[in-house]
């Protein structure tokens, strides 16, 4: 079996001087976050964000941050919505995976093979799952995964990613199964949470295709199966999503992502996020690194409230949205947008300033129609 172990694909570990800098800037005392398939999405929303980037690359504490920096989070699971869905999660895979298979599908009775993935760390874990996931589409029989190991290198820092649940079916397709715990109503649940669980998702089928690259005969599902408590009680029931939009856009962003080492290289000497040290020093720290602030970092970034406050001071466009921030092409302040609008500034072939000062002339027409001027 170590044969096939250390045969396993594996992220680039960073070289020793690349953990060393990334250590200096979690601080001594802080232990790295490692990246998970939910930070990964959003880093994938926000490809343009070298400070979350960065910060999620060296693996700070960004919730420990951003409350020393005086902006705490406040989004996150409560103890006992986390409790609820570990338990929920617990019903969903009872009885060696019949109840899952039932959810896809599948006649009971099935026999359903749930391997062992112990192993010591998460690259011995992530080696195990990916031999697991050979042998089960080499034996042609169902297979269920409970929380397999999974490697994905991003902008040169290794991630690993646990989904709820990956399902070997007997013809050598590989599906992710995610368990959430917001209710299907009706058949439907929340689209901006159906919306967050595919981008994580995709995250996960990405890391899947990887391995799938390397094992003869697996296929793996762009269609995922997520499950949810049904109507207000605390039976699942399951829908299939299709996933394959988010992950074009997920696998286009990773690349697009600025490799990690490049954006510490650029600190000034001494940077550190280490919460222990003063607000100033931490927001100086946190400012040295260019940031992309939309409102839907509030939903999806610890440091938001901090990003929200410094976007608002500087007038930076974005704070007011991606769609409008992608209008504005180069006018990135409202300063800039202003001028151009009146004509000071800007170069009146580009058709974001044509189209300001279209609209200043039809509001100053307006006014003086109406007696304002
Ligand atoms: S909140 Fe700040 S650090 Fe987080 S993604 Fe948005 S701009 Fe980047």
């Amino acid at each position: 079996m170590s044969d096939s172990l250390d045969s396993e694909p594996r992220p680039q570990a960073p070289t020793t001087a690349l953990r060393q800098r990334l250590a200096e800037l979690r601080g001594p005392a802080a232990q790295p976050r490692p990246l998970d398939a939910r930070a990964l999405a959003a880093l994938a929303a926000n490809p343009g964000c070298e400070r979350r980037a960065l910060l999620d690359g060296a693996g700070v504490d960004k919730a420990a941050l951003a409350t020393a920096l005086g902006s705490p989070a406040t989004f996150g699971q409560s103890q006992f919505a986390f409790m609820r869905g570990n338990a929920f999660e617990a019903k969903v895979k009872s009885d060696g995976g019949a109840e899952l298979l039932r959810l896809m599908g599948v006649e009971s009775g099935a026999d359903v093979r749930v391997p062992d993935l112990s192993a010591a760390g998460p690259e011995g874990r992530a080696a195990r799952t990916a031999l697991a996931l050979r042998e089960a589409t080499a034996e042609a029989a169902w297979s269920l995964l409970d929380h397999p190991m999974l490697a994905l290198e991003v902008a040169g820092s290794p991630a690993y990613l646990e989904p709820d649940a990956v399902v070997v079916a007997p013809d050598g397709r590989w599906t992710v199964v995610e368990i959430k715990s917001f209710p299907m109503i009706d058949a439907s649940a929340d689209a901006s949470k159906v919306g967050a669980a595919a981008r994580q998702a995709a995250v996960y089928v990405l890391a899947l295709e990887r391995v799938a690259a390397l094992t003869g005969g697996a296929q793996v599902a762009h269609d995922i199966l997520l499950v949810c408590p049904k109507d207000f009680s605390n039976l699942p029931t399951a829908s299939v999503v299709d996933v394959r939009k988010q992950l074009s856009v997920t696998r286009r962003q990773l690349t697009r992502l600025t490799r990690v080492e490049d954006i510490a290289a650029a600190l000034p000497e001494g940077t550190t996020f280490d919460p222990q040290c003063t607000p100033e020093q931490l927001t100086a720290a946190v400012e040295s690194v260019d940031a992309a602030y939309a409102p839907e970092c509030l939903a999806a970034c610890e440091l938001a409230f901090h990003c929200r406050e410094r976007a608002r001071t500087a007038e930076v466009v974005g704070a007011l949205g991606r769609g409008l921030r992608g209008e504005l092409g180069g006018l990135t302040t409202i300063g800039d947008v202003l001028a151009a609008a009146r004509g000071t500034a800007g170069d009146p072939d580009d058709p974001a300033v044509a189209a300001l000062r279209r609209a200043a002339a039809l509001r100053a027409e307006a006014l003086e129609a109406a007696g304002c001027r």
